[in-house]
């Protein structure tokens, strides 16, 4: 993963014309932590556990960045998704750098309070490293409310009472009206935008979106309550479709119910791969990474692409698609919408204010559309895909704060 993040990275570098020793300065972390977790399971086991957090870029503030809960964490994705969220942040232009980790647990095999005791060492262990003006962390895969507001108190019985420690917070404690659905509703501005580019609507489309956690269910939601049909929805669990449009809400009481979409009667069951190529005008990415590969590229029937998760598409993939004249909405802007409303979390924590949630949405609305504009303007002068839009915005935005930071002799093409 990491080497796709520099892939994509390093295709926008040639573009601005960037120096290698620069590209190196720019890709490389500032700070990798790797911590030892050890509980005792109520299995009266003692279970050993990695925690990671890596911080790669602070030039445009304090570092920010989701946590994940998975086995397969490990420090090289740690790695490409603080570098992802440096160039995330840049391209909405939220006052914050780029870092991320989390713990190589499952879960799903774990009983809620063991997870809540690995969840306190983890804060314990990194106490000293995030913080409100250094890394503020935020939910991820396997991550949610819950466990950021178990991060609030822990953190907070350490340094005293700190809410900004970390976003995506229950409401109850200090989280923000409309950040559960923020990064869903951030892809439903951005199809929004495209849709309105090609001169469609909403109800002249039908959707297939892969994963139904938070991403994927809230963009369905509400990209369905804009008048689209969707026609297929898969997770880890399996899939479900219905040409005439899934009932979404049903679904979403179905998953919270059973923990995945099989077996819900309102669709025909399919094997869940199948959705990245299903017959459909959008396809919303948001699972995990590498959904979209060299294999199944040249099948994609559909013709927008929002990436709602990170990473999705492989570099492989990503030729084979825009080849092809597909519109791939990255992931740095497409998915942006969390780290924008957890800026919003952020500060009204610091101000001990509150917005309420249509403030909070029309806000978000406001930043998706503009950086969707921005990213679309640079394509079109520099007459290139919107990825590589989106990092040259981002490099330029990057390298000019760091520059601006100190006195150089050299000179630099941003
Ligand atoms: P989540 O844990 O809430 O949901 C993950 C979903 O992916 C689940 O429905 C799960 O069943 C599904 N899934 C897992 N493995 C799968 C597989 N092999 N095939 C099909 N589906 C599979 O996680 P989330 O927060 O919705 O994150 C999803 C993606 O969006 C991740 O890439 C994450 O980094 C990215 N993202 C999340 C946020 C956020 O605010 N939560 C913000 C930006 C980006």
């Amino acid at each position: 993963m990491l080497s796709e993040s520099h892939f994509y990275f390093n295709k926008a570098a040639d573009v601005i014309g960037l120096p290698e020793r620069i590209r190196t300065i720019l890709l490389t972390p500032l700070r990798s932590v790797k911590v030892e977790l050890v509980v005792e399971g109520e299995d009266d086991e003692l279970h050993h556990y990695i925690g990671y957090r890596v911080q790669h870029n602070q030039a445009r503030g304090p570092m920010k960045g989701g946590l994940r809960f998975h086995p397969d964490m490990d420090e090289d994705h740690a790695t490409a998704l603080a570098n992802l969220m440096t160039w995330k942040t840049a391209v909405v232009d939220v006052p914050f750098g780029g870092a991320k980790g989390g713990i190589n647990c499952d879960p799903h095999t774990m009983s809620e309070r063991d997870l809540y005791l690995v969840t306190c060492r983890f804060v314990e262990q990194m106490k000293d490293v995030i913080g409100p003006t250094k890394d503020i962390p935020a939910p991820d895969v396997n991550t949610n409310a819950r466990i950021m507001g178990w991060i609030m108190n822990e953190y907070s019985k350490h340094e005293g009472f700190s809410p900004a420690v970390v976003t995506g917070k229950p409401l109850e404690l200090f989280g923000s009206e409309g950040r559960s659905a923020a990064t869903g509703r951030g892809v439903m501005d951005v199809l929004a935008d495209a849709l309105d580019e090609q001169g469609k609507s909403f109800a002249e489309v039908t959707v297939a979106v892969q994963g139904f956690g938070n991403v994927g269910s809230h963009a369905a939601r509400l990209i369905a309550e804009r008048g689209s049909k969707i026609v297929a929805v898969a997770d880890h669990t399996g899939g479900v479709s219905n040409d005439d449009g899934l009932d979404i809400p049903a679904l979403i009481e179905w998953t919270a119910g059973h923990g995945g979409v099989k077996g819900f009667s309102g669709g025909g069951a399919f094997d869940g791969p199948e959705v990245i190529t299903w017959d459909a005008d959008v396809l919303v990415p948001a699972a995990l990474e590498d959904a979209i590969t060299k294999d199944n590229a040249g099948d994609v029937k559909a013709s927008i692409i929002v990436e709602g998760a990170n990473g999705p598409t492989t570099p492989e993939a990503d030729e084979i698609l825009n080849e092809r004249g597909i519109l791939i909405i990255p992931d740095i802007l497409a998915n942006a919408g969390g780290v924008t409303v957890s800026y919003f979390e952020w500060a009204q924590n610091i101000q001990q204010f509150k917005w309420d949630e249509s403030r909070v949405n029309q806000e978000l609305d406001k930043i998706m559309s503009k950086a969707y504009r921005s990213v679309r303007d640079v394509a079109t002068e520099n007459d290139i895909d919107m990825r590589t839009a989106a990092f040259v915005l981002a490099i330029r935005r990057v390298g000019k704060a760091a520059l601006a930071r100190v006195h150089l002799k050299t000179e630099l093409p941003f």
